[in-house]
């Protein structure tokens, strides 16, 4: 159910009581699952009645499943007002849907951080990787034209990444009654009894307080209310428009009072000719657009693929390979550059949402301190995890601290449970436990709920690829590997076309009929994670690419545009990942589908030659990324007034813009239809 699962939380300084035995649980549980899964292989008896052994094994593995999800703002339009406000009141609409109605739909609805957002995902992965590419496009035209339909008069769920407004004034439509009411609640059960927190007869206080928000530059005036910010203290960001389940708000309560301050998300500002950047008590950071709450991070909206692997040592290599390539995927779909009602010099959300979690402390910030951690527990991965023979030690460079208690522990327990640990998965434990657990159940601590330890350390380690074993004792599920870094774009066409992309990339390391090596040195990912955000970084940057990709030894990489990375550089010496695809189609495609018709045959190379060509379009500058477009349409915008500012009239008209788009009741050249079918 969408809000049963209520519960009360300890804060952090109470959380450290119990932090080391809920790690060595966590362990535990992660062991128990590698005792049990560990040799779990995809079932071939699926395949026995194929005579040819060849077909077989090609068949087996070919029995990918996989899925998407994705997550969208719910928008309010006032036209009277031209005003378009994000709507927290998601709870209310999926309480009237009922259980029952939930369970017909071909998708699940998922709660997110924010109460105005909607996750979705398919109901059912999706099956096997040769035929029917298709049903993602279905599946996610479904979702959004159902949920839409369930929406009052005058809401949108719309599919971009950031709210542009958010934090400026008032920026939401009013919040329910029952929802101020169950935040209430929650803040008299958490509170009662911790020493040195706030007593409930302070809490109150803090309701009355009459501490308002005033536009921070020269907005459009807009009625504001007093802010309640208990558990972030955030200036801008009102906490009652957090998901009311108490994960949420006890997260962003916890990784404050861990880090010992507000978050601090500081974004470059766009600079045009009438921009102020002056300092004051709202833009403290002249020269930056400064954010204070979790929620101007984690209230955006993401694309994210999960693919289940034959075992856990192709999850392994199929995690190391996909981690390569996050950034680059990151700069295609980009489509975040507005934040705080203000024009960025960046393109993407991800280093946004990296500071709105940021839990070190001042201390593991510091670089020049022995216990310095590098990342926050948002970012992207440290460790390449495969034991592949392509996994050279030098690609291993960034030397990313972990927890070596905890390896300790796990290396003893592994020992006395009699279960193969080696030092790579060792180490990715170490580093996953190097991040505190931020959301425990009081009455959950002591019992040993399945995965449950494992998972609160896991789930709150927000990479750019996931590892995700099977998620308890008795799943049918095997070993995962999620993408993580993709924007969510505006159109179910785009959506797909993207994530059908990923996954003809994921079918080169199912069939093996080809060598493909995308491995080279961590740090140089990292470098590509930091051009991947910059503004145009689709046209405008290089990445590092390895372009001996099918070759098992040292990498030999070059700077690429996207477009070289893609389709190949002009004398002919690389032939890009579209290549790959290809020499991959051309083996393999005929063989696996002799049993199925010709024309699904057909039907497919088609599918996968659109979504190339929509890529082409994209790499050559043929239509504009969605940060590109929004980022035009405000400037050429009659009421821009060169001075990086948004108001809520430029935004109503951007949203309204964008919903025409959407719903396919305008025609934009950059928002293409993309597939025939
Ligand atoms: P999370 O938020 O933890 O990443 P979600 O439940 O939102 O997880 O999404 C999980 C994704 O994994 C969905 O797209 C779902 O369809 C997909 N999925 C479910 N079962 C499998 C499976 N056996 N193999 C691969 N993918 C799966
Ligand atoms: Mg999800
Ligand atoms: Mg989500
Ligand atoms: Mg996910
Ligand atoms: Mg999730």
């Amino acid at each position: 159910g969408y809000l049963n699962d209520k519960g009360v939380t300890y804060d952090y300084f109470e959380s450290l009581a119990f932090q080391q035995m809920l790690k060595e649980k966590g362990i535990v549980q992660f062991l128990s699952l590698l005792k049990i899964f560990g040799k779990f292989q995809l079932h071939e008896h699926q395949f026995e009645h194929l005579s040819d052994p060849n077909l077989k094994q090609v068949q087996t593995k070919m029995q990918l499943f996989w899925g998407d999800e994705f997550e969208g703002h719910v928008i309010k339009l006032y036209d009277d007002q031209k005003l378009a406000l994000l709507n927290p009141n998601t709870s209310g609409l999926f309480q009237s849907l009922g259980e029952e109605q939930q369970k017909k739909l071909p998708f699940v609805i998922l709660p997110e951080f924010g109460a105005w957002m909607i996750e979705l995902t398919p109901n059912k992965p999706y099956q096997c990787m040769c035929f029917n590419f298709d049903q993602v496009l279905i599946n996610m035209r479904k979702r959004i034209q159902t949920l839409q339909s369930y929406l009052p008069q005058g809401n949108q769920y719309l599919l971009i990444p950031v709210y542009p407004m958010m934090g400026v004034g008032r920026f939401t439509t009013t919040v329910e009654s029952d929802l101020t009411a169950s935040m209430i609640e929650k803040i008299r059960s958490q509170t009662s009894y911790i020493e040195g927190t706030p007593t409930l007869q302070q809490d109150e206080k803090q309701f009355q307080n009459e501490k308002l928000i005033q536009p921070a530059t020269p907005y459009k005036e807009l009625p504001v209310e007093p802010i309640c910010n208990y558990f972030s203290q955030s200036i801008y960001f009102d906490d009652r428009i957090i998901n009311p389940h108490p994960r949420y708000s006890t997260l962003a309560q916890n990784i404050r009072l861990r880090r010992g301050s507000k978050v601090e998300i500081k974004i470059p500002l766009y600079i045009d000719q009438n921009t102020n950047v002056e300092q004051s008590e709202y833009e403290p950071n002249p020269g930056f657009i400064t954010m204070d709450h979790m929620g101007f991070g984690m209230g955006n909206c993401a694309l994210q693929t999960t693919y289940l692997s034959i075992d856990i040592d192709h999850a392994r290599l199929l995690y190391d390979q996909l981690a390569v390539l996050a950034p680059l995927f990151a700069a295609l779909t980009a489509g975040s550059p507005i934040y705080k009602g203000k024009l960025s010099n960046w393109d993407t959300k991800w280093d946004c949402l990296e500071m709105s979690v940021d839990c070190r402390s001042e201390y593991e910030r510091n670089p020049k301190n022995p216990n310095y951690i590098p990342k926050s527990r948002y970012s992207s991965i440290s460790y390449f995890i495969s034991n592949d023979k392509m996994n050279l030690e030098e690609y291993n460079d960034l030397n990313f601290p972990a927890n070596e208690e905890i390896m300790q522990f796990a290396k003893q327990k592994a020992k006395e449970m009699e279960i193969p640990l080696d030092d790579k998965l060792l180490r990715h434990l170490g580093i996953l436990f190097l991040r505190d657990n931020m959301v425990m159940f009081k009455d959950k601590i002591h019992i040993d709920d399945n995965t449950a330890h494992f998972e609160a350390i896991q789930s709150s380690n927000w990479n750019s690829v996931r590892f995700k074993p099977p998620p308890s004792y008795n799943s049918k599920i095997g070993w995962r590997v999620e993408f993580r870094t993709m924007e969510i774009q505006l159109t179910a066409e785009e959506n797909a076309a993207w994530s059908i992309m990923i996954l003809m990339i994921v079918r080169l390391f199912f069939t093996n009929l080809i060598p493909v090596n995308f491995y080279m040195p961590l740090s140089l990912v990292d470098e590509n994670m930091r051009r991947s955000k910059e503004k145009g970084a689709i046209l405008n940057q290089k990445f590092f690419f390895r372009t001996n990709f099918q070759e098992y030894g040292p990498a030999v990489i070059e700077e690429l545009s996207l477009k070289e990375i893609f389709f190949g550089k002009q004398d002919g010496s690389f032939i890009g990942i579209i290549g790959l695809i290809y020499q991959n189609r051309n083996i393999v495609s005929k063989q696996q589908c002799a049993q199925k018709e010709e024309y699904i045959y057909q039907k497919n190379k088609k599918l996968q030659d659109e979504v190339i060509e929509f890529v082409k379009s994209k790499v050559y500058g043929n239509t504009k990324t969605l940060a590109t477009w929004m980022r035009d349409f405000v400037i050429s915008h009659p009421n821009y007034n060169k001075d990086s500012i948004v108001t809520h009239e430029i935004n109503y008209d951007l949203i309204k813009t964008l919903t025409s788009i959407k719903d396919r009741q305008k025609e934009d050249p950059h928002f293409p239809l993309i597939f025939s079918m």
